[in-house]
């Protein structure tokens, strides 16, 4: 199998899977009273593991390319919080659709790029999940407050759960009908991952790391499977019959290729 050669609008069935390793640099502190923020799993065959949702590492993933992309002056007013230009690389790679843009565009754009659950390499060991009043750091109290700063309910309960440093969480990202520029602005970023955050997460440090590559018709690789035992396809490298572009140029051709493709996408106008 190849890369293709230009990036298309409709799938072609190729996908690049890139398994990669998170790893801590420094102790974590997960706290959490809201129910969408699961972040310790317990697995039936595998048992209690640490989790990042994708949507976590997705959201930081698509902030690193946009940052560099502006760094390249390509669309700087694109912008994550409902305002995607909706023509840009970033845009093409991680998708977004035309209500979110103020550019009123009449199309959406599926993300290329998608991925699974990250699952720590480790249990979850001797380590249990505690329950602590949430201090409110400006009040120096355990009330929930409004704006004003009235207090609007009781001591908000806390759970709070730390993740020792050097926990390696491992996962799939897949790239999705992947070209060399395509590759060359994931890869890049991927390596660039070098901190994890989120509302009710404390991600220190971490160090991000391609294990390889496997280029197929089909979603072979899985985490879950590897970290379950079973056997997975091997990993290969990039294919080296074909050039993988310096980063800024990538961002510039795929900039070029997506202008094209969005031009006849709504009708070339
Ligand atoms: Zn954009």
């Amino acid at each position: 199998m190849k890369l293709l050669d230009q990036p298309t609008l409709l799938s072609t069935g190729v996908y690049l899977q890139i398994p990669i390793r998170i790893t801590l640099l420094d102790e974590a502190i997960i706290r959490s009273n809201e129910p969408e923020e699961v972040l310790t799993f317990k697995y039936k065959d595998m048992g209690n593991r640490f989790i990042i949702p994708w949507r976590k590492i997705k959201g930081k993933l698509r902030r690193l390319v946009l940052e560099k992309q502006r760094g390249l002056a390509i669309e700087p007013q694109c912008a994550l919080k409902d305002d995607l230009c909706m023509k840009c690389p970033t845009c093409f790679l991680f998708g977004g659709t035309g209500e979110t843009s103020s550019a009123n565009a009449q199309y959406n754009i599926l993300s290329r790029i998608y991925g699974e659950t990250f699952i720590s390499e480790g249990e979850v060991g001797d380590i249990t999940p505690y329950t602590a009043n949430a201090i409110n750091e400006k009040h120096q109290d355990t009330l929930s407050r409004d704006k004003t700063g009235k207090p609007t309910g009781s001591g908000a309960l806390l759970s709070i759960l730390t993740v020792p440093k050097e926990t390696v969480f491992r996962g799939v990202v897949t790239l999705k009908d992947p070209t060399p520029v395509m590759v060359s602005i994931l890869t890049d970023n991927i390596n660039r991952l070098s901190r994890i955050g989120a509302r009710s997460v404390e991600w220190g440090r971490v160090r991000t790391e391609i294990e390889g590559y496997y280029l197929s018709d089909r979603e072979a690789l899985s985490i879950y499977l590897t970290l379950s035992n079973v056997t997975q396809p091997a990993l290969t490298g990039l294919p080296t019959e074909q050039t993988i572009p310096p980063v800024d140029n990538a961002y510039g051709t795929l900039n070029e290729q997506v202008k094209g493709l969005i031009n006849s996408l709504a009708g070339g106008s």
